[in-house]
């Protein structure tokens, strides 16, 4: 099956009881039980919903993995692949990592014997440089958030392959759509469903796929033994936005590379970023292992001015100036104050997060109206 046919098809099957061509919301916390133990595979529903199944094999199918596992948000998921380590056991990140995620490796696994390491892995050579007997996670984000910097998973994979680690890449930006790491050697792949996924800004989920049997045991029973799982109208939700995602990625991936070159001729602005442009310096790989550049597009102020980028954040109309990414309308962002607030600021310059740094998410409007809405506010 193709992609924009398993995202509508892939797991999916009408009920069998009625027919119902839409997967039923399983409002349920309980099933009857025929006998003690005798039971249709469904005893309580924080260990299995019907709903939240058929999501989670739909999921798996997209990301070409085996097990889908669903989490009730993107930190939750998270937090299920660290609690596979022990302590002593270290992690290498990128150091240019979504807020959320750096607080709760420092903030939270951090008090528990685990030690992170943040690198540039824009150069995988950071990554051998970290490496040693007690890693047990590498942990990549690309495009990485908000410098949609690229890394090579092909490349850190084989790294890290024989080290004994395991690889995780955040594949929220790309959505499996534009980039599906399993196929490039990583052996988790996790998604706050939230943003693409979802795709309306209306739920807040997570989610780990892998490929290895093994491993979806250990998730699964970490799923069930912490009990982070979303509910099953959420779960609905998520499959009702999946069935749109390759239309809308399309989509606004088409807008944002408009928009990205409007902002690069714009003479207010400083940089641009954006992994389509041919100068990027990591251009190349991102065509090389994604199917499209992404809708995220950060720019900051020729003059760095704070005051005059918090008058162009508050003067948008269309740009809705809010948290979060990959729904149908487009947001600004400012990542200095907003989602990246919880780095320290030494640490947001070194990757060049400027305090006039501003980072949209690119959403499915008519691009005209997004171009003249930036337009009169820049
Ligand atoms: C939003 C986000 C998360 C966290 O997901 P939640 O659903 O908000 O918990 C993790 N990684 C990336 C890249 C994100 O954008």
């Amino acid at each position: 099956m193709k992609f924009g046919t398993k995202v509508i098809h892939a797991g999916i099957h009408p009920d069998p009881q009625t027919g119902a061509v839409m997967t039923p919301i399983y409002q349920t916390s309980t099933y009857a039980q025929e006998a003690p133990g005798k039971h249709k595979g469904y005893e309580y529903a924080r260990t299995q919903n019907p709903t939240r199944s058929v999501l989670e094999a739909n999921l798996a199918a997209l990301e070409n993995g085996t097990h889908g596992i669903c989490f009730s948000s993107g930190l939750a998921a998270m937090d299920a692949v660290m609690r596979l380590l022990n302590p002593g056991d270290e992690i290498i990140a990128s150091n240019d990592l979504y807020g959320g995620s750096y607080r709760q490796i420092t903030k939270v696994h951090e008090r528990y014997g685990i030690k992170g390491h943040f690198v540039d892995m824009t150069d995988p050579a950071n990554v051998q440089k970290s490496l040693n007997e007690n890693t047990k996670i590498v942990w990549i984000e690309t495009p990485t958030n908000p410098m949609l910097s690229i890394v090579d998973i092909q490349a850190v994979c084989a790294l890290v392959k024989g080290s004994g680690a395991l690889v995780c890449v955040d594949n929220t930006f790309a959505s499996p759509y534009l980039q599906t790491p399993l196929d490039l050697g990583a052996d988790l792949v996790l998604h706050s469903a939230t943003k693409y996924l979802g795709g309306h800004s209306d739920v807040v989920m997570g989610a780990v796929v892998v490929k290895d049997e093994k491993l979806a045991e250990s998730i699964y029973f970490l799923q069930n033994a912490v009990g982070a799982v979303p509910g099953p109208q959420d779960c609905f939700l998520v499959l009702r936005g999946i069935k749109t995602l390759h239309l809308r990625v399309q989509r606004a991936c088409e807008n944002a590379a408009k928009i990205a070159a409007f902002l690069l001729g714009h003479p207010k602005v400083g940089k641009v970023y954006w992994p389509g442009f041919e100068n990027h310096p990591n251009h190349a790989i991102a065509k090389s292992q994604m199917r499209g550049f992404g809708a995220m597009v950060s720019f900051d102020l020729a003059n760095d001015s704070l005051e005059e980028a918090n008058r162009i954040l508050s003067s948008t109309h269309l740009f809705t100036l809010a948290e979060s990414l990959g729904g149908v309308e487009s947001l600004i962002g400012h990542p200095a104050s907003m989602t990246h607030a919880s780095i320290p600021k030494s640490e947001r310059l070194k990757v060049g997060l400027t305090d006039s740094l501003i980072r949209l998410s690119v959403g499915v409007e008519d691009v005209d109206d997004l171009l003249a809405d930036l337009q009169k506010a820049i």
